[in-house]
């Protein structure tokens, strides 16, 4: 048997007659950028989070970039992050010209909390949090900080559509809530997309502005915007998809719970469950110190497995200007040395699992 590490086409053939059905319509509308796609899945989607305002995006990189440059945070401005996310957050943070000052990841693989505080200088300007791998941080002693020290709270939810902290989904509990939907997302587009979420009017506005070239009206720029705009196709199908998210949601939950039931092997640890959150399992992380050897054990067996991440952003050469080398967050770098993502898609079979179970139990 042979099992990927993703198989997006899965995903695809499950709802396949919808997809096609709306790639047509779409395609026969003549509209293609900014039209009723795009505007009904900004109402939807905002309704499925639960916030009162949804702007589509080309990327979930362009939503985070533009969050900080519609906060005003930029050249001499520090924002918190977590130093074990994808780099994708950290550039949101610097392409702005604002400094990332890194905070140690809690066994949830989630910010630390009690780490935060002591991070903060006269020059922080907001917390960005991140819900990796599908679970919810830890957000109340986050909107704490954020009203004592007067910061704002920007949540990367590159991959936690859905999932919930203390029953309130991800997204609403900051200024502005990012979006992607690549492909690979538990809420994936058939190629590049993403989104914010806020309950702030000017926010929004400001956003739909900054999407467009920096102008509410064509042809009259009021600021040095971008390009960034959610095509129709791309907003057309991600409706379809949107309709199925409870299910698609429910199949991560299933494979997880399996997962975390009968995987029984003293060699790796698996991942941690904090009792408030409802995670949506966009990866299913365990932990590994032998896991060079357990990646090529697994590719014997004909099971694929991926490191989510490999390199902490601190270390990456876009970084070194930060100045940062090895010990410096000595937790996030032995993630980056341990950790493993198994196979979890949806539309993955029984069997699949089954496979991939026995052969990780049976690793020695
Ligand atoms: C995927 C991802 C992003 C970036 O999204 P793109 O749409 O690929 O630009 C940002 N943050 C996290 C945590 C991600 O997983």
């Amino acid at each position: 048997m042979q099992i990927m590490p993703n198989r997006m086409d899965r995903g695809y053939l499950k709802y396949q007659e919808e997809f096609e059905t709306k790639a047509l319509a779409v395609l026969r509308s003549g509209r293609y950028v900014l039209g009723p796609e795009v505007e009904a899945f900004e109402k939807e989607f905002a309704a499925y989070v639960g916030a009162d305002y949804c702007v589509g995006l080309a990327s979930g990189l362009d939503a985070l970039w533009l969050a900080f440059r519609i906060l005003g945070i930029g050249a001499g401005d520090e924002v918190l992050v977590q130093a074990n996310t994808y780099i994708a957050s950290v550039m949101g943070i610097t392409i702005n010209g604002a400094t990332p000052v890194f905070v140690e990841p809690d066994e949830y693989y989630n910010i630390d909390v009690e780490q935060l505080e002591g991070r903060i200088t006269e020059r922080t300007k907001a917390i960005l949090v991140v819900h990796l791998y599908g679970q919810a941080s830890c957000m109340g002693p986050v909107m704490d900080l954020c009203r004592k020290y007067g910061l704002k709270l920007v949540e990367d939810c590159a991959q936690s559509h859905g999932a919930c902290y203390d029953g309130r989904t991800t997204g609403t509990f900051g200024d502005i809530g990012c979006f992607s939907f690549y492909p690979s997302k538990n809420l994936g587009a058939f190629g590049d997309g993403g989104a914010i979420v806020t309950n702030d009017e000017k926010i929004a506005a400001d956003m739909k502005m900054y999407r467009n070239y920096g102008s509410e009206k064509r042809y009259y720029n009021k600021v040095v915007g971008a390009n960034s705009r959610l095509d129709e196709l791309q907003a057309g199908l991600l409706r379809v998809r949107l309709q199925h998210m409870d299910e698609i949601t429910g199949e991560h939950r299933r494979l997880a719970s399996r997962y975390q039931k009968e995987l029984c092997n003293e060699r790796f640890a698996l991942p941690r469950v904090r009792e408030q959150a409802d995670s949506v399992w966009h990866q299913y992380v365990i932990r590994c110190r032998e896991r060079e050897r357990l990646t090529a054990y697994l590719s014997e067996h004909g099971i694929g497995s991926i490191i989510h991440y490999p390199i902490p952003p601190h270390l990456s050469e876009a970084y070194q200007y930060l100045g940062y080398g090895r010990g410096s967050f000595p937790l996030a770098e032995e993630y980056a040395d341990t950790v493993l993502s198994l196979p979890l898609y949806s539309g993955m079979t029984e069997e699949e699992q089954s496979f991939v179970i026995d052969r990780l139990n049976r690793f020695c």
